[in-house]
Protein backbone atom coordinates (compact mmCIF):
# COMPACT_ATOMS: atom_id res chain seq x y z
CA UNK A 1 0.00 0.00 0.00
CA UNK A 2 3.07 1.90 -0.22
CA UNK A 3 1.54 3.83 -2.90
CA UNK A 4 -1.66 4.73 -1.52
CA UNK A 5 -1.91 7.82 1.27
CA UNK A 6 -2.70 6.35 4.07
CA UNK A 7 -5.88 8.18 6.09
CA UNK A 8 -4.73 9.27 9.21
CA UNK A 9 -8.34 9.57 10.45
CA UNK A 10 -12.14 8.94 10.08
CA UNK A 11 -14.72 11.22 10.86
CA UNK A 12 -17.91 9.65 11.71
CA UNK A 13 -20.44 11.00 13.72
CA UNK A 14 -18.69 14.22 14.47
CA UNK A 15 -16.02 12.61 16.37
CA UNK A 16 -12.78 12.18 14.76
CA UNK A 17 -11.31 8.68 14.61
CA UNK A 18 -7.57 8.25 14.19
CA UNK A 19 -6.31 5.31 12.03
CA UNK A 20 -3.34 3.17 12.81
CA UNK A 21 -1.60 0.92 10.35
CA UNK A 22 0.12 -1.63 12.47
CA UNK A 23 1.00 -4.99 12.87
CA UNK A 24 -1.67 -6.38 15.42
CA UNK A 25 -0.04 -8.38 18.47
CA UNK A 26 -0.13 -12.16 18.71
CA UNK A 27 -3.30 -12.02 20.45
CA UNK A 28 -5.14 -10.26 18.39
CA UNK A 29 -4.42 -12.22 15.19
CA UNK A 30 -7.61 -13.48 14.83
CA UNK A 31 -8.16 -9.76 13.63
CA UNK A 32 -7.69 -8.34 11.00
CA UNK A 33 -8.93 -4.46 12.39
CA UNK A 34 -9.78 -3.35 15.97
CA UNK A 35 -11.97 0.02 16.88
CA UNK A 36 -11.47 1.81 20.52
CA UNK A 37 -14.81 3.97 20.82
CA UNK A 38 -13.87 5.97 24.38
CA UNK A 39 -10.33 6.41 22.46
CA UNK A 40 -11.62 7.30 19.09
CA UNK A 41 -8.67 5.09 17.36
CA UNK A 42 -9.24 2.18 14.48
CA UNK A 43 -6.16 -0.56 14.29
CA UNK A 44 -5.81 -2.13 11.05
CA UNK A 45 -3.72 -4.70 10.65
CA UNK A 46 -0.81 -4.16 8.03
CA UNK A 47 -0.14 -7.92 7.34
CA UNK A 48 -3.42 -7.93 4.49
CA UNK A 49 -3.58 -7.68 1.12
CA UNK A 50 -4.74 -4.01 -0.32
CA UNK A 51 -8.20 -5.49 -0.57
CA UNK A 52 -8.36 -6.35 2.74
CA UNK A 53 -6.88 -3.36 4.35
CA UNK A 54 -9.52 -1.36 2.87
CA UNK A 55 -12.31 -4.31 3.49
CA UNK A 56 -11.34 -3.96 7.04
CA UNK A 57 -11.38 -0.26 7.23
CA UNK A 58 -14.50 -0.12 6.03
CA UNK A 59 -15.61 -2.87 8.43
CA UNK A 60 -14.47 -0.75 11.49
CA UNK A 61 -16.11 1.85 9.44
CA UNK A 62 -19.42 0.22 10.18
CA UNK A 63 -19.05 -0.69 13.50
CA UNK A 64 -18.49 2.91 14.56
CA UNK A 65 -21.79 3.99 12.70
CA UNK A 66 -23.79 0.92 14.31
CA UNK A 67 -22.01 2.53 17.97
CA UNK A 68 -23.60 5.74 17.48
CA UNK A 69 -26.40 5.42 15.36
CA UNK A 70 -27.82 2.07 17.38
CA UNK A 71 -28.44 0.30 14.70
CA UNK A 72 -27.60 -3.05 16.71
CA UNK A 73 -25.82 -4.89 13.65
CA UNK A 74 -24.04 -8.39 14.31
CA UNK A 75 -20.59 -9.28 13.77
CA UNK A 76 -21.99 -10.80 10.28
CA UNK A 77 -24.09 -8.10 9.32
CA UNK A 78 -20.74 -5.67 10.08
CA UNK A 79 -18.70 -8.53 7.91
CA UNK A 80 -21.06 -8.57 4.77
CA UNK A 81 -21.77 -4.91 4.31
CA UNK A 82 -18.30 -4.25 4.73
CA UNK A 83 -17.77 -7.04 1.72
CA UNK A 84 -20.55 -5.95 0.03
CA UNK A 85 -19.71 -2.55 0.09
CA UNK A 86 -15.86 -2.91 -1.35
CA UNK A 87 -17.56 -5.39 -4.16
CA UNK A 88 -20.02 -2.75 -5.35
CA UNK A 89 -16.62 -0.19 -5.45
CA UNK A 90 -14.77 -2.50 -7.34
CA UNK A 91 -17.03 -3.74 -9.85
CA UNK A 92 -18.62 -0.30 -10.62
CA UNK A 93 -15.80 2.03 -11.11
CA UNK A 94 -17.99 4.67 -13.05
CA UNK A 95 -19.99 4.61 -9.26
CA UNK A 96 -17.24 4.64 -7.19
CA UNK A 97 -15.79 7.85 -9.09
CA UNK A 98 -19.06 9.52 -9.30
CA UNK A 99 -19.76 8.80 -5.36
CA UNK A 100 -16.14 10.44 -4.69
CA UNK A 101 -16.74 13.43 -7.33
CA UNK A 102 -20.08 14.45 -6.05
CA UNK A 103 -18.83 13.84 -2.44
CA UNK A 104 -15.18 16.12 -3.31
CA UNK A 105 -17.71 18.93 -4.60
CA UNK A 106 -20.01 18.46 -1.30
CA UNK A 107 -16.91 19.46 0.61
CA UNK A 108 -15.49 22.06 -1.31
CA UNK A 109 -18.74 23.58 -0.98
CA UNK A 110 -18.37 23.40 2.47
CA UNK A 111 -20.75 19.97 3.31
CA UNK A 112 -23.81 20.27 4.88
CA UNK A 113 -24.36 19.29 8.57
CA UNK A 114 -24.89 15.62 9.35
CA UNK A 115 -27.21 14.89 12.02
CA UNK A 116 -24.97 13.40 14.43
CA UNK A 117 -26.23 10.72 16.78
CA UNK A 118 -26.60 11.12 20.63
CA UNK A 119 -23.91 8.64 22.34
CA UNK A 120 -25.13 5.33 23.66
ZN1 LIG B 1 -15.98 -6.67 13.47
Amino acid sequence: MSDVKRPESVRIAGRVFRIHFVELPGGLSDKEGLVKYNEQEIFLDIQQNRVSITDTLLHECIHVIDHFWQLELVEKQVHLLANALMQVFLDNPDVRQYILDNCKQEAENGAKPVRTPKTR
